[in-house]
């Protein structure tokens, strides 16, 4: 019976199973005469944004309306999950409007992180990616962290056109348009948010006034599969994914030494003497040091014991992909997507990651 009623706000069909999902209502709104789902609910009476989820179908046929208006894309990322928040195929669908790279959750970086060099790696990594962003930029919604900057960014490079904000969960994008309605909702002014249904769709977008005409969508997100936060629990994902300021750990290895981080990513250091390196992961990741020749038997044995996170992980131990590395004449990052970064000090190593196929593992030019 429920899948007949629909929003009154933004008229997606009502449903009340799945919280995270578009459409949802908690059983006991389906008394009320006028019958609206949460998201507008929140939207109504404390014009704030909650975040949604869609299906890949819906997904896709989202980019390629965006790809018919002329408008400005703002894409974001979270910069300790930048391979599993990147929402692939955007440049592909969303025709020749430009896009702006956002780089969010920078205040989990060491201070010392060199914020230049961050960009750097985002733009290499964006057109590995087959994207030319016409700007990077970092922020932090939550800490309020260079709103201003891409506001501003957003103004100019907009040129009087609407702006699509697109990103997968959990990237910061509420929190970030919420800092946005705030600041442009200042000097108590109440703006006036509304939802308007995407044809052929059962999407609502959310409208933001920027100005007399021009209008800041928010898109619903996309999840990502390749997402850390879809690999693990919910539990584990907050005890991975840094809350504070990372603060790094040093470890002396040697050549035939591994490091876990927890169960989840390996890191061998085959050849090229002792030397330090510095781990910058979550304050509440566990870490631990073996001989390579016990890694294996440790990874089948202990995974989700020892080497946890994860602590509750259904299913058998994940098999683990393997990326090789050398580190020639630049001190170099070897980064898990979701997880952190692992800092070779110095040059001239050989080293091999593992991690299970959906924590993306790549190599960077050091950013500390
Ligand atoms: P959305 O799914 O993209 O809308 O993401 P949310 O805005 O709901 O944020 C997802 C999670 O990331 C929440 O736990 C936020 O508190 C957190 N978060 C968002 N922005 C930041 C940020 O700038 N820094 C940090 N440390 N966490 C953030």
């Amino acid at each position: 019976m429920t899948e007949k009623i629909v929003c009154a706000g933004c008229g997606v069909p009502i449903q009340t199973e799945d919280k995270e999902n578009i459409g949802f209502a908690p059983p006991s709104a389906l008394k009320r005469d006028v019958i609206i789902c949460q998201r507008c609910f929140r939207l109504k009476h404390y014009n704030e944004i909650q975040d949604v989820s869609m299906t890949d179908d819906d997904f896709l046929k989202l980019l390629s309306e965006i790809g018919k208006t002329d408008s400005l894309v703002v894409k974001i990322v979270d910069i300790f999950d930048f391979n599993g928040s990147w929402v692939p195929g955007l440049h592909r669908f969303v025709g020749d409007n430009d896009i702006l790279l956002v780089g969010n959750k920078v205040d989990l970086l060491p201070k010392s992180t060199n914020h230049n060099k961050l960009i750097n790696w985002m733009k290499q990594s964006a057109k590995e990616l087959g994207l030319k962003p016409i700007d990077t930029l970092l922020m932090s919604a939550e800490k309020g962290i260079g709103i201003e900057e891409v506001a501003d960014a957003i103004d100019d490079y907009r040129e009087g056109k609407d702006v699509y904000v697109v990103g997968c969960t959990n990237v910061g994008k509420s929190t970030f348009i919420n800092q946005l309605i705030k600041q442009f909702g200042g000097g108590g002014e109440q703006l006036t948010i509304t939802t308007s249904q995407f044809p052929g769709t059962t999407l609502n977008f959310i409208d933001i006034p920027l100005d007399e005409e021009q209008i800041l969508y928010d898109t619903p997100g996309i999840v990502n599969h390749h997402q850390a936060a879809h690999f693990i629990s919910k539990k584990d994902y907050k005890l991975v994914m840094p809350r504070k300021e990372v603060k790094p750990k040093v470890y002396q290895i040697n050549e035939d030494q591994t490091l876990f981080l927890g169960g989840l990513a390996r890191l061998d250091y085959l050849n090229g003497g002792r030397r330090s390196v510095v781990c910058y992961v979550s304050n509440d990741m566990y870490i631990h040091r073996t001989k390579q020749e016990k890694a294996d038997e440790l990874y089948q044995t202990q995974f989700g014991k020892l080497l946890a996170p994860p602590s509750d992980y259904k299913g058998e131990v994940p098999k683990l992909k393997r990326y090789d590395f050398s580190v020639k004449d630049k001190e170099m990052d070897i980064v898990f997507s979701g997880l952190g970064w692992i800092t070779i000090k110095g040059t001239g190593a050989k080293l091999s990651a593992y991690a299970p196929e959906d924590i993306g593992v790549t190599i960077r030019p050091s950013i500390i």
